[in-house]
């Protein structure tokens, strides 16, 4: 019997399985195991518009069956305009054939256009001006924030994580909550804008880490081990772009910058490796009770609007990113409505059956999304993009706000904003005057939104 079956049959949450097992020991001499602070506490906040209540149950047949093991797989530098969202060019294969079997969540925000600002907050679940950290290019969080992961482990469940950038060293704060923290897919002496090619290797690791945690399940005394959050972590489409043998001739499609032709191939090859992970969990036992997450820390800049890779501004290119969201029992479908990153620690909350205190979050769980039946109009939401300043970027934020794909009102700090119609200039090109209802309703949203931020200083 699997874990879950029994889970399912006693009734038991995640954290009554605490009660039941005893701390569980890890152990690769190869892995690298963090001891993590677990006394800090979220503080709560003002009442949020958005909550992490349970899901509405869904109103046609399925149903989610928590809770599920979660595994995430985030992809740096990763466009939304794959295959499956209408790329020309062949560069995803195994993630189109993912989306396939997958809520695609056609609209979906990223936190920040660079990696600290969009991931960390985005497993910490608050916005980045809210995060307790300092002011480096590389932050790094403080352990008075509670990352998901911490949630996980504190509610009795099993985490573990590989990723292969030297950001993800464990100084600077992302490893807070893993029972397990590899890094040694790491190239030796790795510097920040490494050419090394990694997603074969993590490849390789997650699906040797995940082997370990499967076998877990069979414990000595028969008893089901607790479900798991898994969280891997690939690099290789963050420039410097670099060729990769036997890509399709990109170049040669259908014109384009060069630059977007090589950054394909890495593309590509990424989306072969993951799509590896993929095949490998389909094939598990415990496939069916393993809900996965594929997604991006923040897009790529390509010249739209004279822009070049990413990390200064919050253009579309560069805070749209993928979002597939795979649940066992749930029917593919596509979610057109605009969503953010900030869903995203509620969204495994929900699927591990862990609460979360009122107000200690900023987002809500997107399995309303995910089990909504067909033809339910979804509900629309807010988006707000939030990168504070940092060595390199000036602070930017943006709102989307109204019916999806909504205003868009950029804030670039001081008296400068921008307004886009992104239902009819989905590129921002065409400015909208800083006048008149339109401009007043976004900017109304914005002011609604920014004043809830509880806003801390790095
Ligand atoms: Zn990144």
């Amino acid at each position: 019997m699997t874990f879950l079956a029994a889970l399912g049959a006693t009734s038991l949450g995640v954290r009554a399985w605490l009660a039941q097992r005893a701390p569980r020991a890890s152990a690769d001499a190869s892995v690298e195991i963090v001891s993590v602070d677990t006394t800090t506490s979220a503080e709560s906040d003002e009442p949020a518009t958005t909550s992490t209540k349970e899901s509405a149950a869904p109103a046609s047949g399925a149903a989610p069956k928590r809770p599920y093991n979660v595994v995430l797989l985030t992809i740096d530098t990763l466009r939304f305009d794959l295959g499956f969202a209408g790329y020309p060019r062949p560069v995803s294969p195994h993630l189109d054939a993912f989306a396939a079997r997958s809520t695609v969540f056609e609209r979906a925000y990223a936190l920040a256009s660079y990696t600290p600002k969009s991931l960390g907050p985005m497993l910490i679940g608050r916005y980045a001006s809210e995060t307790l950290r300092d002011r480096e290019h590389y932050t790094t969080f403080y352990p008075g924030n509670v990352f998901l992961a911490e949630r996980v482990r504190g509610a009795g469940g099993r985490t573990a994580a590989a990723n292969c950038h030297l950001y993800f060293s464990w100084k600077f704060g992302m490893d807070q909550g893993f029972d397990v923290w590899d890094t040694t897919t790491m190239p030796p002496g790795m510097t920040d804008s490494d050419p090394r090619v990694t997603s074969d290797k993590l490849s390789d690791r997650a699906i040797r880490l995940l082997e370990r945690i499967a076998a877990q399940d069979a414990a000595p005394d028969g008893a089901p081990a607790p479900p798991f959050f898994a969280w891997f972590h690939y690099i290789d489409p963050h420039a410097p772009y670099v060729h990769h043998e036997g890509a399709p001739p990109f170049a040669t499609m259908d014109g384009g910058p060069r630059a977007r032709a090589v950054y394909d191939e890495e593309v590509w090859f990424t989306d072969a490796q993951v799509g590896r992970v993929l095949a490998w969990i389909a094939e598990q036992r415990w496939a069916a009770e393993t809900a996965i997450i594929v997604t991006a820390d923040h897009g790529e800049a390509f010249g739209e609007k004279g822009h070049w890779k990413h990390g200064r501004e919050v253009w579309e290119p560069l805070v749209r990113v993928p979002l597939l969201v795979h649940v066992p029992g749930a029917s593919p479908q596509r979610v057109p409505v605009k969503r953010s990153h900030i869903d995203l620690v509620p969204t495994v909350l929900d699927l591990m059956a862990i609460p979360a205190g009122e107000g200690e979050l900023r987002g809500a769980s997107l399995l309303a999304d995910v089990f909504a039946p067909d033809g339910e109009p979804l509900e629309e939401r807010d988006v707000l993009v939030d990168m504070p300043e940092g060595p390199f970027n000036e602070a930017r934020r943006a709102i989307v706000t109204g019916r999806s794909p909504g205003l868009k009102l950029v804030d670039f700090g001081g008296a400068r904003r921008e307004l886009y119609d992104l239902a009819e200039d989905p590129w921002e090109n065409r400015p909208l005057p800083l006048t008149g209802e339109r401009f007043l309703e976004a900017r109304e949203a914005y002011e609604r939104m920014t004043k809830r931020l509880r806003v801390t200083a790095p």
